[in-house]
């Protein structure tokens, strides 16, 4: 059969043969790795991404706060409505002020995502919640804050700072300034929240 025997490769030598073994055994190796320490972290993101999101969208179908449905931040507290009233530069208060001790825990009056823990001018240490109908819940002046970052899951209840003057309430009785947002819009939390 000498056309056959024309077709037939070479033998490989063995250096080549020990090579090959060399550079797929490396290869496989390599895979190992990868497989090892990449794929987990990066399913682990993927999990958690997924969850974040349908956290959102979950609270986006819930129900906006109604008429005395929330718990109040400081529950201890006694609350009046300071909705409205007159403030520097022509502006009004977009909010109501509870008074308490400093370094009293302020609570969340929804479960939510956190959407800011930061600074800033007027409302100096600020904590955002969004919660049930996207609405943006506002803590500010506060002393300090929860240990919470953005994207955490907040339960109602939980403490999501203490009470202050930070902000332009420096030198006023600590107090923290609660606003409620809806559709961007500032509105009275006073009558969402719960009187006894
Ligand atoms: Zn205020």
């Amino acid at each position: 059969m000498p056309v056959n025997q024309k077709n037939q490769q070479p033998k490989p030598t063995l250096l080549h043969r020990v090579l090959s073994v060399l550079i797929k055994a490396a290869v496989l190796l390599a895979l190992l790795f990868i497989f090892d320490k990449l794929l987990p972290s990066i399913s682990q993101q993927t999990q958690s991404f997924v969850v974040a999101k349908w956290q959102q969208l979950s609270l986006l179908q819930q129900e906006l706060p109604t008429e005395d449905s929330l718990p109040s931040p400081l529950p201890e507290q006694r609350l009046t409505d300071t909705w409205g009233a007159a403030r520097s530069q022509g502006r009004t208060h977009e909010g109501i002020d509870i008074f308490a001790p400093r370094g009293t825990p302020v609570q969340s009056t929804t479960q939510g995502i956190v959407s800011k823990v930061g600074e800033n001018t007027l409302g100096g240490r600020v904590v955002v919640v969004v919660g049930p109908g996207g609405a943006g819940h506002y803590y500010a002046h506060l002393e300090d804050y929860a240990d919470i970052s953005p994207n955490d899951w907040v339960g109602a209840g939980d403490i999501i700072g203490y009470v202050g003057d930070s902000g332009n309430a420096k030198g006023t009785p600590p107090h923290v300034h609660y606003g409620i947002y809806i559709s961007g819009s500032a509105v009275n939390p006073y009558p969402l929240l719960q009187k006894d």
